[in-house]
């Protein structure tokens, strides 16, 4: 896994950038260990020897002038440089004096998704061991987590896709709701080409005729905010023209005929009405879904960033369940993660509600499983605590220090002006990081950590397949691994028994332990089977099993009568209503050339000369009813704040919207005016949909 070529080595590992996880050899020089450039891999099947724009780039962060290369402490009001020793010593007696004054929870953890399994692991284990704290959360909060709760309550499991991807290629038809796959996971359309190469039809639900929706059979231009009642729809036709499998729904599901009598009154009008689709095109969708042998619901933030983002993801899950359509090539359902490690991330105990397994933090049996493995007493695991939101709202308040690795909260969060003053409003605040994000400058201690190339461990993609990255053997400057700096401050503040590990092969063997015989069982996986296999599926629970490409085979879901839950929600809608005042929706996404908050991307030339600025995207209807021009500056404000950004006029979006990318801060942070409203299961914010005004900037 690391070949010599002519004073280079490359090292195999794999993309940072999103849940596909693409394989990719790093170049680096013998001699000096500096990092050259990047090589896609022909070996891993996943992207068969192609790259996307940010993975041909991301190599490039390694070098990168702007690295943090020593620890930061404020002084005077400025962060100067600091030893390891004079930081950490800091940390530390910072952690002890607001644990003594306000209690062990009054410590709050805040930590990332695109770190690998160890260090997930060791975040959730270090939170509530090492501190003493529930209050522990992380960035996939307002990611993954409606997919979470949705396939949980449907068929008790969650993993990001039930097949491999190698299965989209078998489908008839393919369903993608809220994914602008094209741009966000570049490298799953060549496996939609596949389907298409078959036969397949594909049927796109996305407000924006997007670079995906550019190429379906069928676009259906969905209001922002009402995926329950186009899915119900879809439904209602299905039930309505006998497109069901009534056998499969007979003999592995409940809840149908609560389903059958709620969508009977969504009628394709009346739908229509709701969503803005015609009725004719949510028809033929439905007939295409449900006379295929074979197929796909696939979705996205774009279902999931919602008030009501689990009763959409539950919904559309109806539509396999009810035609039959798991179990088998070609058949089931998936969500796209955008994380790297967006899958792995949520299964190993860094979320407030979950230990390690997917066990949740409540269930007396998993509390005591997971303190022998810990070798603590059951009681000396608190939570659960605050969800990652929530979090940020207390800071100041119930949570006095805050400790945030790997996010860039101030970026991501929606309402950002507020979470700036919750964050100025902590007593102390650390952040470890590569580059100095905008949360980072805010920060009374700052610790530089690696970058991924330079990462030893595991992540598990969006199909459920965890995968080995190997690192280079350097830490540029004083950079440390995450890793490290966690288990040197758990000794530092007398818990270094707990977390004595000398690579992160021995954090993963624990990991393994701690997950054996959770829902996402990684016990039968080791380094060795995946240093000679192009990863594992989990569940994966004994040395001799070769892991679980595909989900439900023996169509036995994950609930005590083996049944799938069909479940029926009625049509709410977004949480902020359009109004005289703000009468025109929002929505946001992502581009291409960026990743999250654009910490690492914003950084990389390449990628900011293709998409150096954010900018808003109208329908030439609506800018000519506010009189503004391709190019022009234009004020848009929310109930919460108000942005700055250049018009981009294009056909490719409904008329009584915008879209906006997400990926600036400060001043460009679109997220001044999203809405903070939570999804009550997930505690998801409302990225997608929230109500704006436009003016002209000239004009104000
Ligand atoms: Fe990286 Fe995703 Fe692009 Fe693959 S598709 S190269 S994992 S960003």
């Amino acid at each position: 896994h690391a070949i010599e070529r002519d004073g280079e080595d490359l090292i195999s590992t794999h993309c940072c950038f999103c849940g596909m996880q693409c394989g990719m050899n790093i170049r680096v020089k013998t001699e000096t260990k500096e990092v050259i450039g990047v090589e896609p891999r022909y070996d891993f099947p996943m992207n068969g020897g192609r790259l996307c724009p940010k993975g041909v780039a991301a190599y490039r962060q390694a070098e990168h002038g702007e690295r943090l290369l020593s620890p930061l402490i404020r002084k005077n009001g400025e962060l100067v440089k600091a030893s390891w020793d004079e930081a950490m010593e800091l940390i530390v007696s910072k952690i002890q004096e607001v644990q003594a004054q306000y209690g062990k929870d009054a410590v709050g953890v805040y930590s990332g998704s695109s770190m690998t399994n160890e260090k997930c692991y060791l975040m959730g284990k270090f939170a509530r061991i090492g501190l003493g704290t529930k209050n522990i959360d992380y960035n996939g909060r307002y990611c993954m987590s409606s997919a979470s709760f949705g396939f949980n309550q449907s068929v008790g499991i969650d993993r990001g896709s039930t097949n491999p991807w190698s299965d989209i290629k078998s489908a008839d038809v393919l369903l993608l709701a809220g994914s602008n796959t094209a741009e966000c996971h570049p490298l799953s359309m060549p496996y939609i080409w596949g389907a298409r190469d078959n036969g397949a039809k594909l049927i796109v639900i996305d407000p924006r005729q997007t670079k995906t929706a550019l190429v379906a059979d069928i676009h259906l231009d969905i209001r922002p905010g009402t995926d329950v009642a186009l899915a119900n729809g879809l439904l209602h036709v299905m039930i309505e023209e006998d497109l069901v499998d009534y056998d499969f729904i007979n003999k592995h599901t409940t809840g149908f005929e609560k389903l059958k009598e709620l969508v009977k009154k969504y009628t394709p009008e009346y739908v229509s009405e709701i969503t803005g689709v015609s009725a004719e095109k949510i028809v033929s969708a439905a007939r295409i879904f449900g006379q295929s042998k074979n197929g796909m619901a696939m979705f996205a933030r774009g279902v999931e960033q919602h008030a009501t983002g689990t009763d959409a993801v539950s919904t559309y899950v109806n539509l396999c369940l009810v035609t039959g359509k798991i179990g088998r090539k070609g058949s089931g359902f998936a969500t796209f993660t955008g994380q790297g490690n967006g899958q792995g991330g949520r299964e190993h105990g860094q979320k407030t509600d979950q230990l390690p397994g997917f066990r949740k933090i409540t269930d007396p049996k998993a509390r005591e499983y997971i303190a022998g493995v810990w070798g603590v007493d059951e009681s000396e695991i608190p939570g659960p605590g605050l969800s990652a939101f929530e979090m940020l709202q207390a800071l100041g308040s119930e949570i006095k220090l805050l400790i945030l690795a790997c996010s860039n909260p101030i970026v991501s969060s929606p309402s950002v002006a507020h979470v700036g003053d919750y964050l100025k409003s902590l007593d102390f605040f650390v952040a470890i990081d590569m580059f100095l994000s905008e949360s980072c400058e805010l920060a009374d201690v700052v610790l530089p950590s690696t970058v991924w190339v330079e990462d030893d461990g595991t992540t598990t993609n969006v199909e459920g397949r965890v995968l080995r990255l190997r690192g280079i053997d350097r830490t540029p400057g004083e950079s440390r691994r995450d890793w490290e700096i966690i288990c040197d401050l758990a000794e530092r503040l007398g818990r270094g028994k707990y977390f004595k590990y000398d690579k992160p092969e021995d954090i993963f063997n624990e990991l393994r332990v701690a997950s054996k015989g959770g829902i996402a069982d990684y016990y039968g996986i080791t380094y060795e089977k995946l240093d000679n296999m192009q990863g594992v599926f989990w569940p994966c629970p004994t040395e001799e099993s070769e892991g679980m490409p595909r989900l439900f085979e023996d169509l036995k879901f994950n609930f005590p009568d083996g049944k799938a839950r069909i479940l029926a929600f009625e049509h709410k809608g977004p949480n902020e209503k359009i109004s005289e005042e703000y009468p025109i929706f929002l929505s946001t996404g992502r581009v291409v050339y960026h990743y999250l908050s654009g910490n690492q991307t914003r950084r990389i030339e390449s990628l900011l000369n293709f998409c150096p600025d954010p900018y808003v995207e109208m329908h030439p209807n609506l800018a000519k009813k506010y009189n503004i021009g391709n190019g022009e500056m234009v004020k848009l404000s929310s109930a919460r704040g108000s942005i700055e950004v250049v018009a981009k006029i294009t056909k490719i979006i409904r008329e009584d919207m915008v879209f906006v990318p997400y990926h600036w801060g400060k001043t460009l942070a679109i997220n001044h005016l999203t809405n903070p409203a939570l999804e009550p299961n997930s505690k998801i914010p409302e990225f997608k949909v929230c109500a704006v005004k436009i003016e002209k900037k000239a004009e104000i």
